[in-house]
């Protein structure tokens, strides 16, 4: 038998409990709705979609697939937040590709899109992971995180009020090679785009340091860190730059896996930044990958599968919950969220 093949079934005993709906009324601050990540819902009609967040018992959901120009904005603000404005928050986004034709007048003409996309709605802004991979100045150079030149962009955000959700490097073994030794090989064989191994590619610390310095340098701007500040494989990392950054947050979105395979650091992380923490799926709008978390974050259940997908995608390990408190979950999901994203 190839160890591909192996599919070993735990004969632990343990306890399963099924947390239909979270322990107090959710708001997503990290997920989808466009085609790409989100199921296309901007497709389909509304009252489907209102019917499964109700049934996770999510109250709040932020759309990050705004996208960078104004037109699925626009698209996406008038399905989802139109009709149902209680329920939605739409984000927008920098269209890099606009710097080839603007030279330096870009960072000047981006910040204020900022300022129209807020006019039409838009309630923050999202950077997505191509900002430290692939995006390059009107001279071709790749563009470092903490790239002064960009700083009218993030001072014109924290002056709006719209936080900045941002997403940089990806998990630590995507900049590793590709080799025996790669926890994440498996994945990467199904995805290969996602392989980001240095060199070419900056090295992951490269990436994270101009985060960290992007994020002093901005003390006015709130920003959240994707995926548990896009570290959450070093968590006294995380809460280092939580510690000095007053401004700085960190959503758990996509990030089960990682936490629930180091439950006693990630419990004391969740006990010690209770006011930095936000819930969030990244995973569309389905009561099945809510109710992971929903488990992961209120159960003491144990070695238990941190996806629906038989094989879990980020690697073949399983999850110990964190069974939380009340005062801690009752501000991861919903305290925090209303106090930093405005509407
Ligand atoms: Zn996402």
């Amino acid at each position: 038998m190839l160890l591909e093949n192996f599919r070993p079934q735990s004969k632990l005993v343990t306890k399963t409990t099924l947390v239909e709906k979270p322990r107090f009324p959710a708001i997503d601050a990290h997920n989808h709705l466009g085609e790409a990540f989100g199921g296309g819902w901007d497709q389909k009609p509304l009252p489907q979609l209102l019917d499964l967040l109700d049934q996770a018992g999510i109250t709040r959901y932020v759309d990050l697939d705004g996208g960078w120009g104004e037109e699925i904005l626009n698209a996406h603000l008038d399905h989802f937040k139109a009709p149902a404005p209680e329920r939605f928050l739409v984000f927008g986004g920098v269209d890099w590709s606009q710097w080839a034709e603007r030279g330096e007048a870009f960072p000047e003409w981006a910040a204020g899109r900022l300022r129209v996309q807020k006019a039409r709605g838009a309630e923050g802004l999202k950077i997505w992971k191509s900002f430290g991979l692939h995006v390059k100045d009107h001279k071709e150079s790749l563009v470092d995180v903490d790239d002064p030149r960009l700083a009218p962009i993030w001072e014109t955000a924290g002056e709006l009020g719209l936080p900045v959700v941002i997403h940089v490097a990806d998990p630590v073994a995507f900049f590793d090679p590709i080799d025996e030794t790669n926890e994440r090989w498996e994945e990467l064989g199904n995805h290969p785009d996602w392989a980001f191994t240095s060199p070419p590619f900056p090295p992951f610390m490269h990436i994270m340091d101009g985060l960290a310095s992007l994020v002093t340098r901005h003390p006015n701007t709130t920003f959240i860190g994707a995926h548990v500040g896009c570290y959450a494989e070093n968590l006294a990392w995380v809460g280092a730059l939580l510690e000095r950054c007053p401004n700085f947050h960190v959503d758990i979105s996509a990030r089960i896996g990682e936490l629930g395979r180091q439950p006693y650091t990630a419990r004391c992380f969740f006990l010690q930044y209770a006011d930095r923490i936000l819930f969030g799926s990244d995973m569309g709008p389905y009561p099945e990958a809510y109710r992971v978390i929903y488990r992961f974050l209120e159960t003491e259940d144990e070695y238990f599968n941190y996806n629906a997908a038989p094989i879990p995608m980020q690697g073949r390990w399983h999850v110990h919950g964190l069974y939380l408190p009340d005062e801690v979950l009752e501000k991861i999901y919903f305290r925090n969220a209303q106090r930093i994203l405005q509407d």
